[in-house]
C-alpha cells in the first residue's frame, strides 16, 4: 500500500507529522493507500514558502500569467483521462462522469486565461481640474482553498486558476478521502511553467485547516464542503480578519408543474438525483410534484430506475458507482431505514445484495414531508424524495422555507410561470427545465442562505473580485500655475 504525500515548493514531500488517514477504492471496499495528514508546523512552513513565491509572482507580467494558464489548459486536456482515472479510483464515480468533472473544471482555467482583460482597472480623466483617478486590482498574497471529496479536481480548479491568475500563491487542502488527483494537478501546474511555491498541496484534516484559518499570512480562504464546517470556517476565518467565502451543503428541489413534459421531467430527476450516486451539491434530492402530475411522475421515475446500471466506475457500462466510504454509505442507509417509520412510502428500495464495495442502488421515496429526517437533512446519496403539493404557491413556500438555498429547478412549459418562479425563489442558482444548473465558468457559482457563508460567490467574475483588492489612485501632475495652499477639504473644481 502506498503513501500519498503533499506537494510543496514544486515537489512531493512525504510529511513529518506521523499521522495518516486511510484512502479506499470504493468499488472494492478496500483500503488502497494512506494519506499524510499535515501538522501545524508543516502548514506554517508551506505558508512561508507560498508567501515568498507570491511576493515575486505579484510582479509578473499579465502576459506571462496568461501564457502559463493557456499551457495549463492544454495539459488538462491531454491528461483528462489520467485525472479521471485517479478520481474514479478514490471517489468511485464512473469514468465518464469523472472526465466531465475535469472538463467543467477546465472552464475555470479558460476563464482565467483572459486575466489581462479581467484585471483591467478603470480610469477617469479630469475628475477635477488637472486631476485623474484610476483603480488597480492587486493580489492578496497567500490564499488557501479547502475542498470536499465529491469533486476532487473541479472544485480545486474553481479556485486555483483565478487565484494564481490574479497574482496570488494558492495553498490547497484537498479532501483526505480522495487526495491523489490534487498531486497530478500540481504536476501539471508546474509543467505549465508556474513557478514552484505558488501552488502547494497540503494533505490533512481539521488540524491543517485550523492552521490555515489562523495563520496571519493567509489573507483569504475559499471553502467548499458541508454546512456545519462551512459555518465554522467562515466564523473562525473572519474573526481572524481574513476574507472568507464558505460554500456549504444543499437540499435541492425540482418543482414539476402539471403542464410539464412528464417523460422529460422523469429523465431529469433520474439524471440529477442519481448521477454520481447523489454525491453532488447540485443534485436534486426533492421532487416537488404539483397537483395532478404526482401519480404519472412517480410512476415514470420508478419505471426508469431498474435500467440504471450500478457498478464499478471503471466499467464503461456503469452509470452509477458506489458511495465514497463505508461510513458514508451507513449514514445514507440510516435515512432509508428510518423513512417508512417517519411516514414516507418506499417506492423503490436501493438496498439489496450488492457485491463488496460501498454500493447502494437508486432509492425512491414518496409522500415525503418537512419534519421527516429524509426531508430535513442533506443525505448526499442516491435517495430521491417526492413531496406532493397542490399548488404553485405551496411549492414556492416549501422551497423558500428550506434552510438551504443552493440550486432549484422548475419543470414547466409555461414561460410566464417559469419567469415568476425565478424571481420568487430564495435560491442562488435556478434551472428552468434544467435540473443541474451549475453556472458556466464565466458566470459565478453560489447558493443562498445556509449554502453560502460570506458575500462572494465562487469563480467567474466574483472569483476575480475575491482574489484581488482594489486600490484607487488620485493623481495630479505638478503644474505651477495651479499650485496654491488650501487647508480646506479637497473639493472638485
Ligand atoms: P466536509 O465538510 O466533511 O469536508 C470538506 C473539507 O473540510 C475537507 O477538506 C475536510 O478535510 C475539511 N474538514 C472536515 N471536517 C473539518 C473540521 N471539523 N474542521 C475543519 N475542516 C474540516 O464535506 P465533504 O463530505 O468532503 O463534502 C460533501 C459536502 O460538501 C456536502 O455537504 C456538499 O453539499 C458540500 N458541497 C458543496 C458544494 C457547493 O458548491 N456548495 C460543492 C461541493 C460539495
Amino acid at each position: 500500500m502506498h503513501t500519498i504525500g503533499h506537494w510543496i515548493d514544486g515537489k512531493v514531500a512525504m510529511g513529518t507529522s506521523g499521522r495518516f488517514g486511510p484512502v479506499y477504492d470504493p468499488a472494492r471496499g478496500e483500503q488502497t493507500a494512506s494519506v499524510a495528514l499535515a501538522c501545524p508546523d508543516e502548514v506554517a512552513d508551506v505558508v512561508a514558502i507560498a508567501s515568498r513565491a507570491a511576493a515575486e509572482w505579484s510582479g509578473s507580467s499579465l502576459s506571462a500569467r496568461a501564457a502559463a494558464l493557456f499551457r495549463f489548459r492544454e495539459l488538462l486536456s491531454h491528461h483528462r483521462d489520467e485525472l479521471a482515472a485517479l478520481i474514479t479510483a478514490e471517489h468511485g464515480k464512473v469514468l465518464s462522469d469523472a472526465a466531465g468533472e475535469v472538463a467543467r473544471g477546465q472552464e475555470n482555467v479558460e476563464f482565467a486565461c483572459a486575466i489581462p482583460h479581467l484585471l483591467k482597472g478603470s480610469h477617469s480623466t479630469e475628475v477635477s481640474s488637472g486631476v485623474d483617478v484610476h483603480t488597480v486590482l492587486q493580489p492578496l498574497g497567500v490564499v488557501a482553498g479547502i475542498t470536499p471529496f465529491n469533486f476532487p479536481v473541479m472544485v480545486p480548479l474553481w479556485m486555483l486558476a483565478n487565484a494564481i491568475a490574479c497574482g496570488n500563491a494558492f495553498i490547497l487542502k484537498p479532501s483526505e478521502k480522495d487526495p491523489s488527483p490534487s498531486l497530478l494537478l500540481a504536476e501539471l501546474v508546474q509543467q505549465a511553467g508556474v513557478p514552484d511555491g505558488l501552488f502547494n498541496v497540503v494533505q490533512g484534516d481539521r488540524e491543517a485547516v485550523g492552521t490555515l484559518l489562523t495563520h496571519p499570512e493567509v489573507s483569504a480562504v475559499s471553502f467548499v464542503g458541508s454546512t456545519p464546517i462551512a459555518r465554522h470556517v467562515y466564523e473562525t476565518g473572519t474573526k481572524e480578519g481574513k476574507r472568507v467565502q464558505a460554500l456549504g451543503g444543499a437540499k435541492n428541489h425540482m418543482v414539476v408543474l402539471p403542464d410539464a413534459d412528464v417523460d422529460a421531467a422523469a429523465d431529469a430527476a433520474i439524471s440529477s438525483g442519481y448521477g454520481s450516486a447523489g454525491e453532488r451539491c447540485m443534485a436534486i434530492s426533492v421532487v416537488v410534484a404539483v397537483g395532478s402530475v404526482a401519480e404519472p411522475l412517480v410512476a415514470a421515475i420508478a419505471a426508469r430506475i431498474p435500467s440504471v446500471i450500478v457498478g464499478p466506475g471503471t466499467d464503461p457500462s456503469s452509470q452509477m458507482g458506489p458511495l465514497v466510504t463505508a461510513e458514508h454509505r451507513a449514514r445514507v442507509l440510516s435515512y432509508v431505514e428510518g423513512s417508512e417509520s417517519e411516514g414516507a412510502t418506499l417506492v423503490v428500495d436501493g438496498r439489496g445484495d450488492w457485491p463488496s464495495g460501498f454500493y447502494l442502488g437508486c432509492t425512491l421515496l414518496d409522500h415525503v414531508r418537512p419534519g421527516m429526517k429524509v426531508y430535513d437533512d442533506e443525505i448526499f446519496g442516491p435517495v430521491l424524495g417526492v413531496v406532493r403539493v397542490q399548488t404553485y404557491d405551496e411549492a414556492v413556500a416549501l422551497v423558500n422555507a428550506n434552510p438551504y438555498g443552493n440550486g432549484v429547478a422548475v419543470f414547466t412549459r409555461d414561460g410566464g410561470v417559469a419567469r415568476r418562479f425565478q424571481l420568487d425563489v430564495t435560491v442562488g442558482m435556478v434551472g428552468v427545465n434544467v435540473s443541474i444548473p451549475v453556472p458556466v465558468g464565466f458566470h459565478s457559482f453560489g447558493g443562498w442562505k445556509s449554502s453560502l457563508f460570506g458575500d462572494s460567490a465562487i469563480y467567474g467574475p466574483e472569483g476575480i473580485r475575491f482574489y484581488t483588492r482594489p486600490k484607487v489612485v488620485t493623481t495630479r501632475w505638478p503644474d505651477p500655475s495651479t499650485s496654491a495652499i488650501d487647508l480646506g477639504f479637497p473639493q472638485t473644481r
